[in-house]
């Protein structure tokens, strides 16, 4: 028998949380941000499954805008961070994929450069993030300079929001980066998963940018859940139960003996550890599935094996467990283990083997 860590992915769910997504945007259009091989999920498999009903698609990297290209998408793609170097830009005019332009480098690059065909941009700007793009008064002389070298096509702008997900909300980012973007009259992007699900229409913009949610993360954990917003997980880790210790009290579990039995309990051992990618830093009493009930990890997790409490359920060797995705949000987890949904899906390991449907 093979080991039986599995990452079961559907399509369906990635594509049902998507068309939902947009719903939340009337009048606006939707790329769906796919960027690191699609939040860990796969990116042709989630784009084939929007291939029909997609508005666009945002990612980083020309080479993952050419797998799309490569295959036939037609959709609007845009490059989040922009080209990189001198090659970036041909692929990009070449193949009609629109970049962020951020930077003063970016823009001589652009000035430099010789293109047959224009390239669609979408001038960033730094509204209070510090990450990337112009601040707000430099959008006159950066529109000026794009229009001057002859080489750009369609025009947007674009910014990113710090704290979408927070007390703080957008407005103040918001208001910097319209009253730049208002008197020039482009068309702009804002929305995150966050924003759009909290500030839109608020905040609008010809096109918004889920990301998280698509792959039935929350946008804010703590105040709902994915399920009370109607997506549904796109991404079930599972394994099983390898083996079961009958702990007496004082016994200790795991590496660093980190857990202390109070009580005579029933350990399992789960195939899962942190090379499959599940976080170390969770700790004992992150959730866990077994045998389709609820219950806690102990101790610390090693690289190919975690230990869970079974004292209380119905299981044994070859349980079936869960570790995120139907029946146990990845939301929960991260949260136990001081992390974000985000963090563990990127972090599902290549040796993990994946099945689709
Ligand atoms: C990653 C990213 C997004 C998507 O963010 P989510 O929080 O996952 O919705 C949107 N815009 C930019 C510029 C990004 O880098």
């Amino acid at each position: 028998m093979t080991r039986p860590i599995l990452a079961r992915i559907e399509p369906a769910a990635f594509r049902h949380n998507y068309l939902l997504a947009r719903e939340r945007a009337p009048g606006a259009k939707a790329l769906a941000v796919v960027k690191a091989n699609a939040y860990g999920h796969g990116l042709m498999r989630c784009a084939q499954a929007i291939r029909d009903v997609a508005d666009g698609f945002a990612l980083l990297e020309i080479s993952e805008a050419m797998q799309l290209r490569d295959s036939g998408f037609t959709q609007p793609i845009v490059l989040l961070e922009g080209f990189f170097a001198e090659d970036d830009l041909l692929m990009a005019s070449e193949h009609a994929i629109a970049a962020a332009v951020h930077s003063d480098e970016q823009l001589r690059m652009l000035e430099l450069i010789d293109i047959d065909r224009p390239v669609d941009v979408l001038v960033k700007l730094n509204t209070g993030m510090q990450r990337l793009g112009f601040l707000p008064e430099r959008l006159p002389q950066v529109l000026a300079r794009l229009r001057a070298t002859g080489k750009i096509g369609n025009i947007g702008v674009m910014t990113h929001f710090a704290t979408a997900d927070g007390p703080q909300g957008v407005t103040e980012q918001f208001e910097r980066f319209h009253a730049a973007v208002a008197p020039t009259g482009l068309p702009y992007s804002v929305c995150n998963s966050p924003a759009l699900f909290r500030f839109f229409p608020q905040v609008q913009g010809e096109w918004v940018r889920p990301g998280v949610v698509l792959y039935g993360g929350s946008h804010m954990p703590e105040q709902e859940s994915a399920e009370q917003l109607g997506l549904r997980p796109v991404m079930t880790l599972t394994s099983r139960v390898i083996e079961v210790q009958e702990v007496k009290v004082g016994d200790r579990v795991g590496y660093g003996g980190t857990f202390v039995a109070d009580r005579p309990m029933r350990v399992g051992t789960v195939a899962c550890g942190y090379a499959d990618g599940y976080p170390r830093h969770a700790g004992t009493g992150t959730p866990i599935l077994v045998n389709g009930q609820r219950t806690r990890t102990l101790g610390r997790v090693s690289m190919d094996m975690l230990a869970c409490d079974l004292t209380d359920l119905q299981a044994g060797i070859g349980s079936g467990v869960v570790l995120w995705g139907e029946g146990m949000p990845a939301d929960d987890v991260a949260g136990a283990a001081g992390t974000i949904s985000y963090e563990l899906f990127c972090a599902l390991a290549q040796r993990v083997p994946i099945v689709e449907g």
